[in-house]
């Protein structure tokens, strides 16, 4: 960090706190965060229509029992009506629907609960999985679009110390139809009014829930298949809607990139230099800020879709203006044009290492940015009167669960001794 000056290539209207302090990232207790790829559970969910592309659609109903075509009619009521009740199967034989809805859409995700903020405009679902997984879905309401954010895995393994997901590990990989399965269920929220101002369109779909898209690739890869080919193959979603987010997959940046999918790819960055963002993104450990930089600027080069570089802004960790200067350089060191900035302001967390940057130092970052060139737009944070980060409500519920799980088997243990002391 001492190759870094505080106040370098300040323009002239930019005033630099005085004595900028350095917090550094730290948990709680217990060892160093480590990320990992390998999942506590392999469990895998049933097979579901969306896991499937239409050759394998058509294989499925076959061995069904069912004329190939069926495979279409039963996509067209997935992806066009978003409906997979029996009772709406109305083109399939009456005696087969409930069958063929038995088989082709078995139930993924139950909702475990909804929670409302923003006057309505933002709604937050805990689902729970199969076998007991939790995840979830935010959807939000924007003047001329609806955007719906979902989660690509149960838990993360990437431990990133700021996140209440990382803090509770890898579950596991969600299966392509869990993932589609979410984009269906938002779909039908928003058209069903639950948000406020009534019914609307899911337009925008971003992988920014729970985990890293990018470490469960083969699932996700085909869902963006059924998310953006059209129907009967998928939902129709336009590519430019879909984002992917990565905390710096790097190899796997690239192979997005040769998808044909030109979807926009946002990087978590968080910090500009690896002295800071090895502690807070583990993975940087093994994908360091430049590798990273240089696969975005090769997916923008690709792809044409200029990339997002996401910035979480954390009182005197990463929020520094000579920061903002190196990302600057950093970003205009690989060409123009080819990127934008979204600092992210935190909920204020008195007596946190990770609250929010003061008004005026956040003012100063943006502004170091503008000032070298960097598109940056301070981006939006919905759902903070919720909770702050992905994965807070799972690690409540999850908190609320175990702890009623040890009431239990403490209440049981104290009866069992009681059973014991009068036998
Ligand atoms: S911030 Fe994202 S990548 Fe990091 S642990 Fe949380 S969910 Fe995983």
């Amino acid at each position: 960090m001492a190759s870094h000056q505080q106040g370098t290539n300040l323009p002239a209207n930019i005033h630099a706190p005085a004595s900028p302090r350095q917090v550094m990232p730290a948990i709680e207790s217990g060892p160093v965060p480590v990320f990992t790829m390998t999942p506590a559970r392999k469990g895998k969910a049933p097979t579901h229509l969306a896991d499937l592309d239409i050759p394998a659609r058509k294989k499925a109903s076959e061995e069904a029992g069912l004329p190939k075509f069926r495979a279409d009619q039963l996509s067209r009521h997935y992806f066009e009506r978003h409906e997979t009740a029996h009772t709406s199967l109305t083109d399939i034989p009456a005696a087969q629907r409930e069958t063929v809805a038995e088989i082709f859409f078995p139930p993924l995700l139950e909702k475990v609960r909804n929670l409302t903020a923003d006057r309505g405009q933002t709604i937050k679902t805990l689902w729970r999985l199969f076998d007991g997984a939790m995840v979830e879905t935010v959807l939000m309401k924007y003047p001329g679009r609806t955007t719906l954010c979902i989660s690509s895995q149960a838990g993360c393994g990437m431990a990133c110390p700021f996140c209440a997901t990382g803090q509770g590990g890898l579950t596991r990989n969600l299966s392509t139809g869990e993932i589609v399965e979410q984009v269906r269920m938002g779909m039908v929220a928003a058209e069903s009014g639950d948000l406020a101002g009534g019914s609307t369109c899911v337009t925008n779909i971003v992988f920014m829930g729970m985990g890293e898209p990018l470490a469960n690739w083969k699932q996700v890869q085909a869902a963006l298949h059924r998310l953006i080919e059209p129907s009967p193959s998928g939902f129709g979603i336009s590519a430019r809607n879909v984002t992917v987010s990565t905390v710096g997959m790097v190899p796997l940046i690239a192979k997005l990139a040769e998808e044909g999918l030109p979807v926009t790819l946002a990087v978590s960055l968080h910090a500009p230099d690896d002295e800071l963002r090895d502690p807070l993104i583990p993975l940087n450990s093994r994908f360091k800020v430049k590798e990273l930089l240089d696969a975005a600027r090769a997916y923008f080069v690709k792809t044409g879709r200029r990339v997002s570089i996401e910035y979480a802004l954390i009182r005197d960790m990463n929020d520094h203006q000579w920061r903002a200067q190196l990302l600057a350089d950093e970003l205009n060191k690989r060409g123009r044009g080819w990127v934008h900035v979204n600092p992210i302001p935190l909920n204020p967390t008195p007596g946190s290492i990770w609250t929010a940057s003061l008004p005026e130092v956040q003012r100063i970052f943006v502004d170091t940015l503008v000032a070298a060139g960097i598109p940056t737009t301070i981006r939006d944070t919905r759902g903070s009167d919720i909770d702050g980060a992905c994965g807070q409500l799972a690690a409540e519920v999850k908190a609320t669960s175990v702890r009623a799980r040890k009431a239990q088997e403490a209440a049981e243990a104290m009866k069992s001794n009681d059973q014991t002391e009068v036998k």
